[in-house]
């Protein structure tokens, strides 16, 4: 049983739900749910999480990547504390103007907390539409689809286990590769099933790898490696990462040693990383010494791959 589904009539409901739909946010369950629980261990209910602060979040949420989501989820709880008397507000519109809460979880919520009749059209829930229709996902109108269904759709008055059935339908028996059709209780409306002529999913780009030098400036004695928020990553904007640079080449760089070549990932990102290093003390300006040892505080899991490559020079 998952642990962020608890009773109905618990009082964490919502805090349990709010961080669960962060955390899965781009991030598989298994995953998700060693971090689930030891965030409750430090933060256990929403008000001590809207009563924490940025760096200490963010500690936790060390190694679950895309970190806006923890920036987000800390300011989310602070306005349903602060200005919402610790309530989800219970209309579409205003849950969309809480921090990090777009279309998909703003519908979780609604169903989950308020068992109001609505659905969260995530990856699951596309492919188990599109397959009853035995039509392409982009040629279909979620939305649309839902609303012109709705009474056929919601039938009883559990619209909260309905959402949820029917992610877990997508993920159990309507599966990404193969169906398990023969299990299936719909298979006489399933359009996909019958079909002698099944469709075919339009296959995903390929995401394209990006070259990247990066230099890092060490002092050898102090054991310290100077870091930027001034670098070229964005999607790690606010985070201090050693000096990097976008390549259109995978030449060597005169005048810096070249210490290794490895391949990363971050969030969708595709990386081909060449490493660079000097002895100096003296570093460029918005750059500031950190110990190569820091242990206490948040340090993004891509800088603390390179302090570990870093730390093997002799
Ligand atoms: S019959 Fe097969 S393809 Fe159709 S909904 Fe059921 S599992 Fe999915």
């Amino acid at each position: 049983m998952l642990p962020w589904r608890v009773s109905k009539k618990s009082p964490n409901k919502l805090y349990y739900r709010l961080l669960s739909e962060f955390m899965l946010q781009q991030t598989q369950v298994k995953t998700v749910i060693p971090y689930f629980k030891f965030f409750l261990v430090n933060f256990p209910s929403l008000k001590s999480l809207s009563l924490s602060n940025e760096a200490k979040v963010l500690k936790l949420w060390e190694g679950l990547g895309y970190y806006r989501r923890a920036r987000n989820l800390l300011a989310t709880s602070k306005i349903l504390v602060n200005e919402n008397k610790s309530k989800l507000p219970k209309n579409l519109i205003d849950i969309l103007k809480l921090p990090g809460i777009g279309d998909y979880t703003a519908n979780a919520l609604l169903a989950f907390i308020y068992n109001q009749p609505t659905i969260a059209v995530d990856g699951n829930v596309k492919r188990v539409f599109s397959r009853i229709l035995n039509k392409n996902e982009n040629k279909i109108d979620f939305n649309k689809l839902i609303e012109i269904n709705k009474k056929n759709l919601f039938k009883t008055k559990r619209n909260s286990d309905f959402a949820e059935a029917l992610m877990e339908f997508g993920a159990l028996i309507c599966k990404p590769k193969e169906p398990n059709c023969f299990k299936c209780n719909i298979q006489n409306t399933c359009k996909y099933f019958k079909s002698g002529k099944k469709f075919k999913k339009t296959r995903m780009l390929k995401t394209k790898v990006k070259n990247y030098n990066i230099f890092c400036y060490i002092d050898k004695m102090r054991h310290r490696i100077a870091l930027t928020k001034k670098h070229s990553l964005g999607f790690l904007n606010k985070f201090y990462l050693p000096s990097i640079k976008e390549s259109n080449s995978n030449k060597k760089i005169i005048n810096w040693n070249f210490h290794s070549n490895f391949k990363d990932s971050i969030s969708n990102k595709k990386l081909n990383i060449n490493l660079y290093y000097k002895f100096s003390l003296k570093i460029p300006s918005h750059h500031q010494w950190f110990s190569l040892k820091r242990n206490n505080e948040f340090i993004p899991s891509f800088t603390k791959k390179i302090f570990k490559q870093i730390s093997k020079i002799n």
